[in-house]
C-alpha cells in the first residue's frame, strides 16, 4: 500500500469524523453515514454522505461542514461530497455501511443512481473495446495493477464471458476459486489484485456457447455471488464490441465509468464512436479512450505508425471524450503477458508501466469528481 496515500486517506476520515452525525451525534464516520471514499494521488477526494430519507434536508449543512473539514487537510486539491437518502455503495471496515438503514423512496434521493449499488465496492470502472484483439485485456489488467500500485485496494472482473484472458494473464488459469461461509466465491489473489473470471470456473479451451439468459445469469453472479468486499476500484474486463452482453453489463452494474481502448487505424474508429454512442445510451460516462499499439519504436529511436497516426485522439476530440493517452507496441508488454506477470506489477519503473500508472491517476482524478458526460454538439 502506498503509504502517503493511506495518511491522506486516514487524515481524511479524521477530518469526517470531526462532524457531529445530526441525528445520533456521533462522528460522520463512527455513525455509518460515510460510504465511497475515494483519494487520488493528486488530492480528489469524493464520498458520499448517506442521510436517512426523513432528515436528508438537515444533513445539508452537515455536508458543507464536512467539504469544509475535508478541504482543511493538508493535501487536500478537491473535495466532493454526494448527499444521498439512498443506501449505496460501502467502503469497508474503515467506514461502516450503516445497517439497516430505511430503503430510501425514489423520492428522497439527491443524488441519482443509474443501478443498484455494490455494497462495500467505492467504484466501478470499465475497460472496454469496441473490437477484439486491440489489447483491452492487457490494459485491463495492468491498469488494475496501476491502481494497486497508487495504493487502491483493487479488484479485477474478467466478465468478457465470450473469451476470459484473466486467468492466464495473472498466472491463475490451474487455480479455482473456494467458496466462503456465506455462500460467496472467495476472488483469487495475485499480484495486489483480487480477481474474478469465468475463466476460473470453466475450462477455457473448451468451446463455450453463451446465449441470451445464459449470459446475463453469468455476469448476475459475477457482481452478486463474489465476497469483493471491501474495494476501493472495480476493474472490469468487458466483452469487445457493443452487444446484449455490454448493454447487460452497463444495466446491471453501477459502472462509475468506463474507458475505451482502440488501436489507431479507421477500422477500428469507426466501432469507437458506435461504442461511445452505446454507453452514452445507458449513461456510463467516458472516461477517457486508450490508444494501444500506437507506434512500434526502431532499433534507431524512430518511431514507426503501423496502424496510421494519431487516430484515437482525433476521435476523442471530434467525440468530445477525453484521451487518456498512448501504449506503443511493445516487446517487454507482450512478453510480460506471456510470461504471468502484468508489467506493471513487476516493472513499475518501465516508461509503458509509467504512462500506464499516469493514465490510472487521470482516470481516478475523473472517477473522484464524478466523471462529466460527453457533450451533446459532436463534429462528425
Ligand atoms: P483483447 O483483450 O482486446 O482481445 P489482448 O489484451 O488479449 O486483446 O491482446 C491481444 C494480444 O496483443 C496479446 O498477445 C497481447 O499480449 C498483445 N498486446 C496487446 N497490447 C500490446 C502492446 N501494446 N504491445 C505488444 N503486444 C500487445
Amino acid at each position: 500500500m502506498n503509504k502517503p496515500l493511506t495518511e491522506l486517506r486516514d487524515a481524511i476520515l479524521a477530518a469526517v469524523e470531526s462532524v457531529a452525525d445530526p441525528v445520533t451525534g456521533q462522528g460522520l464516520v463512527t455513525a455509518g453515514r460515510i460510504t465511497g471514499l475515494i483519494v487520488t494521488p493528486e488530492g480528489g477526494v469524493r464520498c458520499v454522505l448517506e442521510a436517512t430519507p426523513a432528515d436528508v434536508e438537515r444533513y445539508r449543512s452537515t455536508r458543507d461542514a464536512a467539504e469544509a473539514a475535508v478541504s482543511a487537510v493538508p493535501g487536500v486539491a478537491r473535495v466532493t461530497i454526494v448527499l444521498t437518502a439512498h443506501a449505496t455503495k460501502g467502503l469497508g471496515p474503515t467506514v461502516r455501511v450503516q445497517k439497516g438503514a430505511d430503503p430510501a423512496p425514489q423520492a428522497a434521493q439527491t443524488a441519482p443512481r443509474k443501478a443498484e449499488g455494490l455494497p462495500g465496492i467505492a467504484a466501478i470502472l470499465a475497460v472496454s473495446s469496441a473490437k477484439g484483439g486491440v489489447g483491452k485485456s492487457t490494459i485491463a489488467v495492468n491498469l488494475a495493477c496501476a491502481f494497486a500500485q497508487l495504493g487502491l485496494r483493487t479488484g479485477l472482473l474478467d466478465i468478457d464471458v465470450f473469451g476470459p484472458s484473466v486467468p492466464t494473464l495473472l498466472g491463475l488459469a490451474a487455480s479455482k476459486p473456494e467458496i466462503g461461509p456465506d455462500k460467496k466465491l472467495i476472488p483469487l489473489e495475485a499480484h495486489g489484485l483480487r480477481s474474478m473470471s469465468i475463466g476460473y470456473l470453466v475450462n477455457i479451451d473448451a468451446p463455450m456457447i453463451w446465449r441470451g439468459a445464459m449470459v446475463t445469469s453469468a455476469i448476475r453472479q459475477m457482481f452478486d455471488d463474489v465476497a469483493w468486499a471491501p474495494l476501493d476500484i472495480l476493474v472490469l474486463d468487458m466483452p469487445p464490441g457493443t452487444g446484449d452482453a455490454q448493454l447487460t453489463i452497463a444495466q446491471r452494474a453501477p459502472l462509475d465509468g468506463t474507458v475505451i481502448v482502440s488501436t489507431p487505424q479507421e477500422l477500428a474508429l469507426a466501432d469507437v464512436r458506435r461504442g461511445i454512442a452505446m454507453f452514452e445510451k445507458t449513461h456510463v460516462p467516458i472516461v477517457g479512450i486508450i490508444e494501444n499499439m500506437a507506434w512500434l519504436e526502431q532499433a534507431n529511436g524512430e518511431k514507426l505508425y503501423i496502424f496510421g497516426q494519431g487516430g484515437a485522439r482525433e476521435t476523442a476530440q471530434s467525440s468530445g471524450v477525453s484521451f487518456l493517452g498512448e501504449v506503443p507496441i511493445d516487446l517487454a508488454l507482450r512478453q510480460s503477458a506471456d510470461a504471468v506477470h502484468p508489467l506493471v506489477a513487476q516493472n513499475p519503473d518501465h516508461p509503458i508501466s509509467q504512462r500506464l500508472i499516469a493514465m490510472a491517476k487521470e482516470a481516478l482524478a475523473t472517477l473522484a469528481t464524478g466523471a462529466k458526460p460527453p457533450p451533446t454538439i459532436r463534429f462528425t
